[in-house]
């Protein structure tokens, strides 16, 4: 328990990280190697009352913001980082709804995700506009008491599985970069699923392109009034979800860390009865580890703080969290890779299996190349896009 987190925030932290290590950790070695998507972990989340992480306190929900966030999806990515991913997906669109939320949208949606009994995802990216997430090319039509909406979504996380899915849209009558968001319901006429996921890693995730083709939603769906959509992307969707993948990471750079350490404590050799611990080289490299692990986590926390505390600086540091997270988790999981030896070179051990997951971390969108640009553009004052 992390003594230095708010104290409801600790508790969670536990929670979160005994269930993590009880029922998510045994199964991430099938999830993996069967592309499983993990409801087990969702599961034991919703019982523990964790899908309501983002929910206001007044619906239920467990009222966390951006702290929250990273430090439970950390606790989660440790021990299965597919989990986390799906998770964390859950909890961005969960706070994308929340951040003005209806009436029927607060009661439809956010007591139900509180309650464990609804799970939502993020349907942004798209073939067409790539790695540019805010320029969908879906199209939406007013119609007298809904929307129909037409277009394909690549990566939707949790693809098939979840109950609901914020989509967006170029805005009804708008521009290009003027988009709208709404929530699509799982399994509403006009949904089709395309590939199944086959990912290199993140293979829990069912991270599958969905075609949308004349889907009706009801204008109650719409989240935010037109014109919101800006507000919607700097306000709610890149801060959440750059936190939300950050804390992934950091728990993928977590595990990797431990595998090390477990692998420098075991390994003794025959012939000389030393351990790799005793290894002064491989103690400097373990403490260089360390100290990389605990300063982007460092770097997490200050971002979630300032976004909490909606800090006028807070746009660079959440920018380069998630840009740093990623390296982290990447340098880590290759350094395990060499310090754990050919233990760990096996096909999908669990070191092999935290690499392959690290990887997704520089291409998911805003892509760590993105947010170095951003992060340099946002401290000169220059506008971001
Ligand atoms: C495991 C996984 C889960 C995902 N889950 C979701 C999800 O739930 N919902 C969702 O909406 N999306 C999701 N995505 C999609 C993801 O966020 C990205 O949209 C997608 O991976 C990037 O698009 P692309 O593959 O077309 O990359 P491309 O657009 O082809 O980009 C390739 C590379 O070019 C770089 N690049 C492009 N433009 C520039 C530039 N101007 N300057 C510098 N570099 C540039 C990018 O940084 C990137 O590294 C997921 C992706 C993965 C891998």
């Amino acid at each position: 328990m992390d003594h230095l987190l708010p104290v409801q925030l600790a508790e969670l932290q536990k929670i979160a990280t005994s269930l993590a290590e009880s029922r998510i950790a045994p199964l991430a070695a099938e999830v993996d190697a069967e592309c499983r998507w993990p409801a087990h972990a969702m599961q034991a989340l919703a019982e523990a009352g964790l899908l309501g992480l983002q929910v206001p306190g007044e619906l239920g929900g467990l009222g966390q913001g951006l702290l929250g966030l990273c430090v439970i999806t950390e606790a989660i990515g440790r021990a299965c980082p597919s989990s986390a991913l799906c998770f964390g997906m859950h909890c961005v669109a969960t706070a994308v709804i929340a951040a003005k939320a209806t009436e029927h949208q607060r009661e439809h949606y956010l007591r139900d995700i509180a309650a464990g009994r609804h799970i939502t995802t993020l349907a942004l990216s798209e073939q067409g506009t790539g790695a540019h997430f805010y320029l969908p090319e879906t199209r939406l039509r007013a119609e007298a008491d809904s929307f129909v909406v037409d277009g394909t979504k690549q990566f939707v996380t949790s693809g098939g599985h979840a109950d609901s899915y914020v989509v967006s849209t170029v805005a009804a009558g708008g521009e290009a970069g003027d988009f709208s968001c709404l929530v699509v319901d799982r399994d509403s006429p006009g949904m089709h699923w395309l590939d199944a996921w086959d990912g290199f890693g993140m293979r829990g995730n069912s991270s599958r392109p969905l075609r949308l083709e004349q889907v009706r939603v009801p204008a109650q769906n719409l989240l935010g009034e037109p014109g919101d959509q800006v507000w919607y992307v700097f306000e709610v969707v890149a801060p959440f979800f750059l936190i939300a993948m950050a804390g992934t990471y950091l728990g993928v750079a977590q595990a990797a860390l431990d595998e090390a350490e477990l692998h420098l404590r075991q390994r003794r050799y025959s012939h000389s009865g030393e351990a790799l611990l005793d290894v002064e080289a491989l103690q400097v490299r373990y403490g260089e580890l360390w100290t990389a692990l605990v300063k982007s986590r460092a770097l997490v926390r200050e971002a979630a703080r300032r976004g909490d505390g909606a800090h006028p600086e807070a746009l660079p540091f959440i920018l380069a969290a998630k840009a740093d997270a990623a390296e982290t988790a990447v340098r880590l999981t290759n350094e395990a890779m060499t310090l754990c030896g050919g233990a760990a070179y096996r096909a999908n051990s669990r070191v092999a299996r935290l690499l392959r997951d690290a990887r997704a971390a520089h291409v998911m969108t805003p892509t760590t190349d993105l947010l170095k640009l951003w992060t340099g553009r946002s401290l000169l004052g220059l506008p971001l896009l």
